[in-house]
């Protein structure tokens, strides 16, 4: 995409840095998932340094960690964070210099196929204007509304794909205590994000941003800290509750006490939180799926994105090459790419069909 970007340009206007910002990943792990741990490094390539015991903690990343935890740190060109925005912002770019449209403003309000064609309304979320375009081929990816948006042509996939609430929390450590940390106290925090720990939540959190007084804002969120939804429109507008606040700020805690650092729980400022949605696979692997038409015939015009979890933005970009590919009939026999597109495509589509309700 960065390459089509700049093609034609007479400087180098676009680079991956704008997306992706390389720095450390910290996992932390408990010694009870060592024969995972030791699968995920057996011949791996990837630079990483490993920590299993107290002293090499320390030694290694100057942590202080008990005899049951193990520290795995990550160093891989583009590996850090990423920025969902500025990623958006380029596909756009990139489909307007391939000479296609994005339409703003618009929501898909109806869709139906007639005469094997796809006839769909879109109202305008400004003047409340319908507008119906026919296409013959379509992809449909709208997140957690998915299921809403095909209900009418394949009706299976909001059984299939379950929306869910996750929080979000925004965490300032409060500024007479920043301003006592040393210098290399405050670097051993910019190293020490983004980090995963694998317990049975998921704590993970990355530095958001730093403020005009270079406070670091602190994201914070629990992979597995899973809420029903009542209405899917006002799930957005949900306040956090006391406990989720809580939660975030004993994790953060936890965590910084880990990096040795003299920061406690009743150190951190609650910021701001959202209230945001998964949408869940019954596996937790997405869909980058035909449709079906009667149960098991596929329809070869339609294809559907979705079901990704936590894990949709890094994924985004292959699941959109496997999506378009499928839909113009491109072939690609490596066998990772085959793997992956099997996983995700219409074989498993089908036996998930006829699981429904069983
Ligand atoms: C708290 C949180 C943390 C996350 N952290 C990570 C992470 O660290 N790494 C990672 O890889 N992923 C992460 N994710 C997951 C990632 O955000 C999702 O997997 C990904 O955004 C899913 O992409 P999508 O395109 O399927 O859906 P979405 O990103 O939800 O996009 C769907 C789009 O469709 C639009 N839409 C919906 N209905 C209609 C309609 N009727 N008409 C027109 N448009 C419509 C919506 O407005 C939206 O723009 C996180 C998610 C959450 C909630």
């Amino acid at each position: 995409m960065i390459d089509f970007l700049n093609k034609g340009e007479l400087k180098e206007l676009y680079s991956m840095q704008d997306i992706y910002t390389t720095s450390p990943v910290t996992n932390i792990y408990t010694q009870s998932q060592l024969n995972d741990i030791e699968n995920l490094v057996d011949g791996q390539l990837v630079k990483y340094e490993y920590a299993s015991t107290k002293e090499e903690a320390e030694e290694k990343f100057e942590m202080k960690i008990s005899d049951t935890t193990i520290v795995i740190c990550v160093y891989k060109q583009y590996t850090g964070t990423l920025n969902p925005k500025v990623l958006i912002k380029k596909l756009h770019q990139r489909i307007k210099k391939s000479g296609n449209r994005v339409q703003y403003n618009q929501k898909v309000t109806d869709l139906k196929k007639e005469d094997g064609i796809y006839k769909i309304t879109n109202s305008d979320t400004k003047t409340g204007i319908n507008k119906t375009i026919l296409s013959k081929k379509i992809v449909a990816a709208a997140g957690p509304y998915n299921g809403t948006l095909v209900k009418d042509i394949a009706p299976y996939f909001s059984s299939l794909i379950i929306p869910k609430r996750l929080f979000l929390s925004f965490l300032k450590i409060d500024s007479g205590k920043y301003d006592e940390l040393t210098l290399e106290e405050k670097n051993r925090i910019r190293e020490s994000y983004p980090v995963a720990y694998l317990n049975s939540e998921i704590f993970y959190s990355m530095i958001e941003k730093f403020d005009s007084d270079q406070r670091p804002l602190l994201k914070v969120g629990g992979h597995f800290l899973r809420t029903e939804i009542k209405d899917l429109d006002e799930v957005w507008e949900m306040q956090l509750t006391e406990q989720e606040i809580q939660w975030s700020k004993e994790n953060t805690a936890d965590y910084l006490a880990k990096l040795n650092l003299p920061i406690k729980s009743s150190d951190l400022e609650f910021a701001n939180g959202y209230s945001c949605v998964y949408s869940l696979t019954e596996s937790e692997i997405p869909y980058v799926s035909h449709a079906l038409k009667n149960g098991t015939d596929i329809d070869s015009i339609f294809l559907l994105v979705g079901g990704m979890s936590g894990i949709g933005a890094k994924g985004s970009l292959a699941y959109g090459l496997i999506a378009a590919d499928l839909l113009i009939g491109n072939r690609n026999e490596s066998f990772m790419y085959q793997k992956a597109k099997s996983a995700l495509g219409s074989e498993r589509l089908i036996k998930d069909i006829q699981s429904i309700d069983k």
